[in-house]
């Protein structure tokens, strides 16, 4: 059984978000320490806490994540221009929070996805 995080509270409306979406599958929220103009965290509701803890029973939630990624890319304005869709997978990877997420980042160009 995985600890819960902070996002568990975010998704309970226990602490503050700025949440900007959210169903009965995933909650959207503006990160914390934005990485881009636009930086955007989604969360299924469910706690799992990395990507190496995915089942198959996750499929709708978390193919639910990249819908609601989209719609939300098209309210935020920058789905025509493009954005990048991250998910971290534990300490290599830098994962800080233990409940899978997916960054939506975008705003202004990016530059190349490097590896270090
Ligand atoms: P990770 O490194 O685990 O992929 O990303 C965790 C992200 O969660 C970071 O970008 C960090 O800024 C964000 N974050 C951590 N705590 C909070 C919080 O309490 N509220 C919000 N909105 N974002 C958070």
């Amino acid at each position: 059984m995985s600890e819960e995080t902070i996002f568990s509270k975010i998704i309970r409306k226990e602490i503050p978000a700025n949440i900007l979406y959210q169903d009965e599958l995933v909650t959207a929220f503006r990160d914390i320490s934005p990485q881009a103009k636009t930086h955007i965290l989604i969360i299924p509701n469910k706690l799992i806490a990395t990507v190496n803890d995915v089942t198959t029973e996750d499929e709708l939630a978390l193919g639910h994540l990249f819908i609601v990624a989209a719609k939300i890319a098209q309210q935020e304005g920058i789905a025509e221009d493009g954005y990048r869709l991250i998910v971290n997978c534990n300490k290599h990877a830098g994962q800080e929070v233990f409940h899978i997420h997916m960054h939506l980042l975008g705003g202004e160009p990016l530059g190349p996805l490097v590896a270090k």
